[in-house]
C-alpha cells in the first residue's frame, strides 16, 4: 500500500522507508490497489493470494 511518498508491502509489512532497495511490484487484489515487495513475489506467485493483506490490516497494523 502507499502512505505519502512511503510504499509498504501488503504481505510482510517491509516499508521503502527502511529499506531502500526494496523493490516493490503493484497488484490488484479485490479490487483494491496493493503492493507486494520482490521477496514476496515468490510466495503470492506458487503459493496463494490470500498471503495479501488487505491496505485496511496494513494500516491498522502500522497504527499500532
Ligand atoms: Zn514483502
Amino acid at each position: 500500500m502507499k502512505k505519502n511518498d512511503e510504499v509498504i508491502c501488503n504481505v510482510c509489512g517491509i516499508s521503502s522507508k527502511d529499506e531502500k532497495d526494496a523493490v516493490f511490484i503493484q497488484a490488484i487484489k479485490g479490487g483494491e490497489s496493493v503492493d507486494i515487495c520482490t521477496s514476496c513475489m515468490p510466495t503470492v506467485i506458487h503459493g496463494s493470494g490470500s498471503v495479501v493483506r488487505s491496505n485496511e490490516s496494513i494500516a491498522a497494523e502500522l497504527g499500532k
